[in-house]
């Protein structure tokens, strides 16, 4: 009998989550990545200088359950820590004033995490948008409420990295549903970084699960017979797949498109932008949100502090060296208030990281959702699939569902025309 094997192509987070899920089931799963390393976008970045960073900080929240319980199956749960216990604190740039807030309603009981300017005509808005009747953008809900600056604004262009003004309610409400369930609302970052306290953990467990990671091997193209696919042509070797083998194609929606024409993708994406400084920070992760800039979020690291600049497509176009200036500026008062050496004159190395097509963009134009299973032994997976904010919690679920599509897989295949297009509900 031919052993049943699963081939996932691109090692990012829903790669590496479908393979996970494989060999939970006592499956077989080899690994294909065209860059060296895994990870996607989620990565660390290292120098030849010894200078390194991850490519954006990433944070998860305890709503995101799935991508807990993958950290918890690589053994990588405590890795990841919440260094605002006390909730988010919100430097306002303008003002000079530092509110805390909670991301989860009921930490708004205590006076000192509800966001500024909070009052119960919010509280109606904030419900609209948990559960918005159809979709509308953010902005047209909150409208210049005082929450808007003090939580909505910031809050949507760090789940959905789109403006409020065109981000999809929808999206935003999906994200705002799960932060009800008790004690969801925590913020996460991994304690030294994403190659080790996510990536390389996950690439161990599956090593010992005896799953092999062939980086460097880009799939040029599917061999397909019309219903099924028979082969993969990768960078400098072609695999031929036995009868009951399966395929995963856990990459970005572009490589989708030239990959299978006929499959409906996202064709709009949104940049994040990231800034690092590298000089001596603090021992214990620092995580501060600001308003009224061009800064938005800032991680205390070691030996470096991260600043993120997401829905960027406007700020990408300026130049590295102009933006770093800028932030420096924008954040030295307050690395100084936190006792670091930072004096707005003196700017540290910096490094800029512009990633273009970060997300897909999430505004209110529906999204294309492509079929289920486009032939019958290939699935798709990705943050951009589905119906969720494209985070690493869609990524890691879009891996899962991908396994379970492929399940029972027949013989012989249905063409993607006769497959549903792959709807996974918001099941909060
Ligand atoms: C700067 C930045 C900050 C972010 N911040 C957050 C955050 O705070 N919280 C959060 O939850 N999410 C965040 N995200 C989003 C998160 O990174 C993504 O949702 C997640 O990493 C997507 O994983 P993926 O596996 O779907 O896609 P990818 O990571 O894009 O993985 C696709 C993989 O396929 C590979 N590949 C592409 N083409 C081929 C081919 N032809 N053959 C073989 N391999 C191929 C790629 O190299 C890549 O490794 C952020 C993203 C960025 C860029």
């Amino acid at each position: 009998m031919t052993a049943r094997r699963t081939h996932i192509v691109g090692a990012g987070i829903a790669g590496l989550s479908a393979a996970l899920a494989t060999t939970e089931e006592g499956g077989e799963a080899v690994l294909y990545e065209a860059a060296p390393q895994a990870g996607g976008r989620c990565r660390t970045i290292r120098s030849a200088n010894g200078f390194s960073h991850d490519n954006g900080t990433h944070v998860l929240l305890t709503a995101n359950r799935n991508a807990l319980s993958l950290l918890k199956s690589i053994g990588a749960r405590d890795r990841w820590i919440e260094p605002e216990r006390k909730g988010l604190p919100l430097y306002d740039l303008p003002t000079k004033v530092m509110h805390r807030v909670g991301l989860s309603p009921w930490s708004w009981l205590r006076p000192s995490r509800r966001p500024n300017g909070l009052g119960i005509a919010d509280l109606l808005r904030l419900l609209r948008l948990a559960f918005p009747a159809q979709e509308c953008s953010v902005a047209s809900i909150i409208g210049d409420r005082p929450i808007m600056n003090s939580l909505i604004g910031p809050l949507t262009v760090a789940v959905l990295n789109t403006p409020p003004s065109t981000a999809s309610a929808r999206r935003l409400g999906c994200a705002l549903r799960r932060l009800m369930w008790p004690r969801a609302g925590r913020l996460l970052v991994a304690r030294n970084g994403l190659s080790e306290d996510l990536i390389q953990p996950a690439i161990e467990t599956l090593q010992g699960r005896g799953v092999p990671l062939l980086a460097g091997q880009r799939l040029r193209n599917l061999l397909t017979n019309g219903e099924r696919v028979i082969g993969l042509s990768l960078t400098d070797r072609t695999i031929a797949l036995g009868p009951e083998d399966r395929v995963i194609l856990a990459l970005p929606p572009y490589e989708i498109e030239r990959l299978l024409p006929a499959v409906p993708v996202p064709q709009r994406f949104e940049a994040i932008l990231n800034v690092h400084f590298r000089l001596p920070g603090l021992d214990e992760p620092r995580f501060i949100g600001f308003t009224g800039g061009l800064t938005q979020w800032l991680l205390v690291r070691q030996d470096h502090v991260g600043v993120t600049i997401s829905a960027a497509d406007s700020a990408v176009l300026d130049s590295a060296a102009d933006l770093a200036a800028l932030v420096w500026r924008e954040i030295a008062p307050t690395l100084g208030d936190l006792g670091l050496d930072a004096s707005p004159d003196k700017q540290p190395e910096a490094r800029v990281v512009k990633e273009k097509r970060a997300t897909i963009r999430q505004d209110v134009t529906p999204l294309p959702q492509p079929p289920l299973r486009p032939l019958a032994n290939l699935a798709l997976a990705g943050d951009w699939i589905g119906s969720m904010p494209a985070t690493i919690e869609s990524a890691v679920i879009s891996g899962t569902e991908a396994v379970a599509a492929l399940l029972h897989t027949p013989l012989t295949g249905a063409s993607a025309s006769r497959h549903p297009a792959l709807r996974r509900e918001d099941a909060a």
